[in-house]
């Protein structure tokens, strides 16, 4: 089997030394196990923050320990009595051609939530996190204007369609004129903004301002950055912030100084909070699997009737992974980036 290991921490950005695809020798199944032949696996913004040696809310990977990631495949060999040769299953199997779990930490894949690929998008952990971040923590209401930057990822487009498929008014913040296209024309977002075209915070809080006529009663964070910077003064009293992620710092590491947009902002940011007596929460998906089954009987249907619609971008190959990360880390995927090793 192949494998891609951590070779080294990055500074900045990951390069191509900080990985290494390498040989394994086949891994053998134990009692309870179930070895599975992944056929896609899932590139995910979080898996930067596991390069990093600093203390986060999971532990970072190890030099020379293969890369985590969740991945789909078929099972090839079964210990386990939910499984059969055949089933296809999703697991933290990691950078990796094959993956060998215990069968109670797989999740069996249902022919009718469509592709396997679903499992690792729109059905799977950005799309929960999406799904779950809007509804609870953004708690929207008909009529209500929401904003959400990386529009077009599957965190994103998640919220968006679920904000209007709840009455909102949904404006994108995405990475070029391409991908504010797909934000309107098939996630069906009133306005999409291209962070590209405004050259400061400022200015792009001009264009906000227009698209947002009622100002912003939900932010949904994913990138922070000069987003952030730029939506900040726009909310309303009492507007909701759910915080997912910061995607905009996470090459400057954990506490980085050169931040984008950080540098003197956090008294303005933390008057904004203040005086409008805004709600800002951070969460971490993995905290709330128990509503997993929730979301899957509400979003499930919606996905296979088409009222929510996903976009994927697949890489081909393991050793293209790591190429395909780096560029995902800098806004180059067209939607949920995907990697295929097999069929
Ligand atoms: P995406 O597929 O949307 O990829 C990340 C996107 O971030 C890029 O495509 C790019 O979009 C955008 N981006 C990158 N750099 C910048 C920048 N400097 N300024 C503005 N935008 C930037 O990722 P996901 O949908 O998988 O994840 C979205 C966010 O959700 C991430 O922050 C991720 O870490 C977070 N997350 C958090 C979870 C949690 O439990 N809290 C769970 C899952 C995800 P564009 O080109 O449009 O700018």
């Amino acid at each position: 089997m192949q494998r891609i290991v951590l070779a080294r921490r990055p500074t900045g950005e990951p390069t191509d030394e900080d990985f290494r695809l390498e040989d394994a020798p086949m891994l053998v199944p134990g009692d309870g196990d179930v070895l599975v032949r992944v056929t896609h696996m899932s590139l995910d913004p979080y898996m930067r923050g596991r390069m990093d040696d600093a203390k986060s809310y999971a532990k970072p990977v190890e030099i020379d320990h293969t890369m985590e990631g969740g991945a789909v495949g078929e099972v090839i060999a079964s210990n386990h009595p939910n499984f059969t040769p055949g089933d296809f299953a999703f697991g933290m199997f990691g950078w990796a051609s094959h993956g060998c779990l215990p069968g109670n930490q797989l999740q069996k894949l249902d022919p009718a939530h469509g592709p396997v690929t679903n499992a690792l998008g729109v059905l799977g952990m950005p799309g929960f996190t999406g799904w779950f971040g809007l509804t609870e923590y953004g708690k929207p209401k008909a009529g209500e204007t929401l904003v959400v930057a990386a529009a077009t990822g599957p965190v994103g487009s998640m919220v968006g369609q679920m904000g209007k498929q709840l009455g909102l008014r949904v404006v994108g913040i995405a990475g070029g004129p391409d991908k504010c296209k797909l934000a309107k024309e098939t996630f069906g977002f009133d306005e999409c903004l291209d962070h590209y075209a405004y050259d400061d915070a400022k200015a792009l809080r001009d264009a906000l301002t227009k698209a947002c006529p009622d100002g912003i009663d939900i932010y949904f964070e994913n990138v922070a950055g000069k987003v952030l910077e730029a939506v900040l003064p726009l909310m309303n009293v009492g507007a909701r912030i759910p915080l997912c992620g910061m995607v905009a710092w996470y090459n400057a590491g954990a506490l980085g100084a050169n931040q984008q947009g950080a540098k003197d902002q956090l008294p303005k940011m933390w008057r904004s909070i203040l005086v409008n007596r805004m709600h800002v929460h951070g969460f971490i998906i993995s905290d709330h699997y128990d509503r997993y089954p929730t979301f899957l009987a509400d979003a499930g249907p919606r996905v296979a009737s088409g009222k929510i619609k996903s976009v994927e971008d697949i890489a081909e190959g393991l050793e293209n992974a790591p190429r395909a990360f780096m560029n995902l880390l800098k806004g180059g995927n067209f939607g949920k980036q995907i990697v295929k090793l097999a069929d």
